[in-house]
């Protein structure tokens, strides 16, 4: 299994619970080869198989030695979580730069694009392959539009839910499934890259539950969505956000 963004938050939760249930994983990450090992580490030393791999996810040559590095150290790909996500800091529409634009659109879209590409390549029928799964990251925020925060995430988070959708349909009968899941608001380092560390505590009061959500919780939906028990499940969603839709 490939998770990407997997040094930190609901990556690295995905990563440790995988490697529990017995899959090998591939940890990418972009910067922080640190968080990337400690990772590694804890699932090695629980008995568990992982490497660290290194690579910008919306830069193609990256991708492309990602996977080779990942087909030669752990065999060919059968799951793939296209987990690797950014937000820019708050900011109304007028704020918005192109720079900021595609750099949000190219991390979080067409990062998913070329692993996925890379992935049903390895693992398609029609190309030789035994089939598998893919688990994209969309955010409930593809739904609420994140208003005067970061409309641009929500939109990037809109066609990953098209993407899941139209993969879905255009891989099932090459034995890939494809589905997404749609975290609320969990406690992850993602909201200080936003430039507020305590919103997950402001905003969840106006969570049904009244509560964030913890990485695990999003990585156990992750989990199933990969695995046999959702056999029949191809271009679904589940949405991990303790009722706030
Ligand atoms: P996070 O704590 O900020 O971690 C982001 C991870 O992505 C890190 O491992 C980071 O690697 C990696 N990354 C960033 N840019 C990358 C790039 N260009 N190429 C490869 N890896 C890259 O994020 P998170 O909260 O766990 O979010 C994970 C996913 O869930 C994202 O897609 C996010 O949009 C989605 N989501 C999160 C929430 C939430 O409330 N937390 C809600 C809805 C959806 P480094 O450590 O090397 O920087």
């Amino acid at each position: 299994m490939l998770i990407t963004g997997a040094s930190r938050g609901i990556g690295a939760a995905t990563a440790k619970l995988a490697a529990a249930d017995g899959y090998s994983v591939a940890i990418n990450y972009c910067h922080n080869s640190q968080a990337a090992e400690r990772v590694v580490q804890e699932i090695v030393g629980a008995g568990g198989k992982a490497i660290a791999l290194p690579g910008d996810v919306s830069q193609e040559g990256d991708v492309i030695a990602m996977f080779e590095q990942l087909d030669q150290q752990l065999g060919a790909i059968t799951h793939l979580v296209n987990n690797a996500g950014i937000l820019a800091r708050q900011a109304r529409l007028e704020e918005m730069d192109s720079e900021r634009l595609n750099r949000v659109f190219s991390i979080n879209v067409t990062g998913s694009f070329l692993c996925a590409r890379e992935a049903a390549k390895r693992m398609s029928k029609r190309h030789g392959g035994e089939g598998g799964a893919i688990v994209n990251l969309s955010s409930i925020a593809a739904r609420l539009g994140a208003p005067d925060e970061y409309v641009d995430y929500a939109a990037s988070k809109g066609a990953i839910d098209a993407m899941t959708i139209g993969l879905a349909k255009e891989l099932a009968e090459e034995g890939i499934r494809v589905n997404a899941v749609r975290p609320g608001i969990i406690y992850t380092d993602i909201h200080a890259s936003g430039g507020e560390p305590g919103r997950v505590d402001r905003l969840k009061s106006s969570v049904p539950m009244k509560r964030g959500g913890e990485s695990e919780e999003v990585a156990q939906a992750i989990l199933w969505l990969l695995s046999d028990q959702a056999s029949y499940t191809t271009g679904s969603f589940i949405d991990v956000s303790g009722g706030r839709i």
